[in-house]
C-alpha cells in the first residue's frame, strides 16, 4: 500500500498577510506525514517592481512576463518569498527545502505559444515532473517548498501558475504515494455567489463546474484552480479540496467530485 502524501498550495494573497500566513503555516506544520508546499507569488513582485521603478506590462488586462518581469519574479518568488517561507518552516521544526521547478528539474515546461494573438512572454505550461527525485527528497525527510517558477530545459526560467504546479505535481506523485491535494486561499471554497460567503458548495461536482463556468459564476483565478484539480482527480489523485488557508487539517471547504 502506498504511503499518503499531502500536496498543499498557498495563494499569493495569504502570503502577503503575515497573520494569515502564520495561521496557514501552523496548520501546515501540524499536518502529519510526507508533504509538499507549493506557493503562489501574488502582488509582492508588482510592489517590489514599483519600488524599483518598473512598470507592469499589460496586454488586454493581463500582466505580460517580459524579460525584466521574469528576472523580477525569479528574484521575488524564487528568492525572497521562497526562502522566507523556508526559514519560517525551519523555525517551526519542519525540514523545508526551498526550490523552483528548475532545481533538480522538478518541473520542465514549454513556453506558452501566442494564444488568440496574446503573447504571454516568459510563461510556462508544465510538461514533465521529476517525481522520482521529489520522492527521494521526501523519503530523506525533506519537505519541498516550491515557488511558481519552472524551466524550459534551454536555460530559461518561466513564470508558471502555482495552482497548475500543485495539480501537476500531485498527479505526477501518484506513482509513488497516495496523493491528496488541497488548494488554499482566502475564501471558504467554491462559492455559488462569489460575493456571498455563506454560499459554499460542498461537495462540488465537475458537471456543476462546467455549468458555473458557462454562466460566469466561476471566473478568474478559480478557473485554473478547478481545471487543474479535476484533471488531477481524473489521473489518480485520491482527493482534492479547495479550502480556506487555515483549514488544511479539517474537512471544511469544497471537496471535488468527478
Ligand atoms: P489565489 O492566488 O489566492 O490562490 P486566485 O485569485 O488565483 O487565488 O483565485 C481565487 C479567486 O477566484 C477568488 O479570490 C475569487 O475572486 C475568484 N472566484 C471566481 N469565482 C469564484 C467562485 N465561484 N468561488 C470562489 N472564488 C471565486
Amino acid at each position: 500500500m502506498k504511503q499518503p502524501l499531502n500536496v498543499i498550495k498557498i495563494g499569493g494573497a495569504v502570503i502577503e498577510d503575515p497573520e494569515k500566513q502564520r495561521a496557514f503555516l501552523d496548520g501546515f506544520v501540524a499536518l502529519k506525514g510526507p508533504k509538499i508546499l507549493v506557493h503562489g507569488g501574488g502582488r509582492i513582485a508588482t510592489e517590489i517592481g514599483e519600488r524599483l521603478g518598473m512598470e507592469a506590462k499589460m496586454v488586454e488586462g493581463r500582466r505580460v512576463t517580459d524579460d525584466a518581469t521574469v528576472d523580477l519574479v525569479t528574484m521575488v518568488y524564487g528568492g525572497l518569498v521562497n526562502k522566507q517561507m523556508t526559514a519560517k518552516l525551519q523555525s517551526l521544526g519542519v525540514n523545508a527545502i526551498g526550490l523552483t521547478g528548475a532545481d533538480g528539474s522538478i518541473i520542465r515546461s514549454v513556453k506558452r505559444p501566442i494564444t488568440n494573438g496574446v503573447d504571454y512572454g516568459w510563461v510556462g505550461d508544465p510538461v514533465e515532473v521529476n517525481a522520482d527525485f521529489l520522492s527521494k527528497m521526501i523519503e530523506a525527510g525533506g519537505v519541498p517548498v516550491i515557488a511558481p517558477l519552472t524551466h524550459d530545459g534551454a536555460g530559461h526560467i518561466l513564470n508558471t501558475n502555482a495552482d497548475t504546479i500543485a495539480g501537476t505535481i500531485a498527479l505526477a506523485m501518484v506513482d509513488f504515494f497516495e496523493v491528496n491535494l488541497a488548494l488554499t486561499f482566502e475564501l471558504d471554497g467554491v462559492l455559488a455567489d462569489v460575493n456571498d460567503p455563506e454560499s459554499l458548495i460542498n461537495p462540488f461536482k465537475e458537471s456543476f463546474f462546467i455549468e458555473m463556468k458557462e454562466s460566469g459564476a466561476i471566473h478568474s483565478g478559480m478557473i485554473p484552480k478547478l481545471e487543474n484539480s479535476f484533471k488531477a482527480l481524473h489521473s489518480g489523485v485520491k482527493g482534492v479540496r479547495i479550502c480556506k488557508y487555515d483549514q488544511i487539517n479539517s474537512n471544511h471547504g469544497s471537496l471535488l467530485q468527478i
